[in-house]
């Protein structure tokens, strides 16, 4: 099926000189089950590359568009990327392998097929970590650079700036995007997009019977709410991917595509993480609003596949959606602070937690851990706090013991229903 979105094309390597920058041995061993030891040989290299292709690779750059900044772009596709394969390890789990930064592909346009090894260093460092925090995300298995530069921002100080060139191998279960199904939706291929649509509910939602007349609402249901998960995750850990257009969301629900991401410091919902971004359409607090934009547009890709009375079945799980990520993203909120239910006042609980954090300044990932390192009783004493300085700037705010009076009530019925 790769075949109908995707054009066959060979990589263009880097030449000379070429140093393994870094590597994820948990990547390369559990993943790709490779030995440790691969990163000492030089074909290793070769292969990051992509001079040396795996036996049976069929490199192919995958066709998708999509909406950017909330534009329809038309054709983007993978310019800069070759997909080498597929590889089913020891535990059944199938991993698509790709290079990034191994140059032109015929939906290269105007660019140069390169990546630099400063983006690629922050992809490779942010989607691992991503990955050990709990957020579900490709993976960047090795990172290959050499002397080769390449051109960028061509208005730098008046000069022409040069950067180093590198590729970056990523692994994900598959590399699908909205924009895979919305080029085809856009140009009328309907008949590739049912193919399409077919063939991920096979591959990879296998709770889906293609023989369902419902199986494309099932199949939009499921990509939103993993896709709403992803968010929940994203705004619990303060992550901003900055980049949220559709052809960086994966019908998997996986991270893609770091580009001008940030982890929040101080809290501060209007962080935006990308400097392209003027009017903070990608901000760490709208992440909710746009994405639910973006699972809007998957629906509209979908709509060709479905009569009119399944469009209305559509048109309500959409509505639904709304009301889904709010509730994640409470009860992602209140985990962070130690409480496992849901119960009336909550959701004022933590949007003033978050309206004091945000006003004070407190440091997001310090708050939540120091709010769990002390005992209740504790909080309220200024000798503890001096420890804790992240509080102890939370606790500058009027509210502050307002709100901690209403948080260890809280705390105490929680406690209280499980000591029965
Ligand atoms: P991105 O901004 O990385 O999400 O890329 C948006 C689109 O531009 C995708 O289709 C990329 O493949 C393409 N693109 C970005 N940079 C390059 C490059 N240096 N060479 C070829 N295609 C590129």
């Amino acid at each position: 099926m790769l075949f109908f979105t995707s054009s066959k094309v060979t990589p263009c390597p880097l030449e000379r000189n070429l140093r393994l920058v870094c590597y994820s041995e948990d990547a390369l061993t559990n993943i790709l089950e490779m030995h440790a030891d691969i990163v000492n040989r030089e074909e290793f290299k070769e292969f990051l590359v992509g001079r040396k292709l795996p036996y049976g690779a069929l490199p192919v750059a995958h066709r998708y568009g999509g909406h950017q900044y909330g534009l329809w772009a038309g054709q983007l596709g993978d310019g800069r990327a070759h997909i080498l394969g597929e590889y089913v390890n020891g535990y059944g789990d199938r991993w698509q392998i790709q290079l990034k930064g191994s140059g032109q592909t015929p939906y290269a346009r105007v660019y140069d097929g390169r990546a630099v090894l400063r983006s690629m260093l922050r992809e490779m460092v942010a989607s691992e970590a991503c990955h050990f925090l709990g957020i579900p995300t490709t993976r960047s298995a090795g990172l290959v650079g050499n002397d080769e530069t390449v051109i960028r921002d061509m208005y730098h100080n008046g000069n022409v700036r040069r950067e180093k060139a590198a590729v970056l191998l990523r692994l994900a279960t598959c590399w699908f995007r909205f924009g895979s199904l919305e080029i085809l939706a856009r140009s009328g291929e309907i008949g590739v997009l049912k193919q399409l649509a077919d063939f991920i509910i096979k591959e990879h939602f296998q709770d889906i019977h293609l023989t369902d007349d419902n199986r494309f609402i099932r199949l939009f249901s499921e990509i939103s709410h993993r896709t709403l998960d992803l968010v929940a995750k994203w705004q619990g850990l303060g992550f901003t991917h900055g980049l949220l257009n559709t052809d960086n969301m994966s019908i998997l629900g996986l991270t893609l595509n770091f580009g001008p991401f940030g982890f929040v410091d101080s809290y501060d919902g209007g962080f935006v993480a990308n400097a392209s971004d003027g009017e903070g359409r990608y901000a760490l607090g709208k992440q909710p609003d746009v994405v639910l934009w973006n699972i809007g547009q998957l629906a509209n890709a979908l709509k060709p596949l479905l009569t009119s009375s399944q469009q209305l079945h559509l048109a309500h799980v959409v509505k639904t959606l709304d009301g889904y990520c709010k509730n994640k993203i409470l009860e992602t909120f209140l985990m962070k602070i130690g409480l496992k239910e849901d119960r009336w006042g909550d959701e004022q609980l933590v949007e003033k937690l978050l309206d004091m954090m945000q006003q004070t300044g407190a440091d997001f990932t310090a708050t939540f851990r120091q709010l769990a390192e002390l005992e209740p009783k504790e909080m309220a004493s200024e000798a503890k706090l001096v420890e804790k300085w992240s509080l102890k700037r939370l606790s500058s705010h009027p509210f502050w013991s307002c709100w901690l009076d209403q948080y260890r009530d809280r705390l105490e019925k929680e406690a209280g229903k499980y000591l029965i």
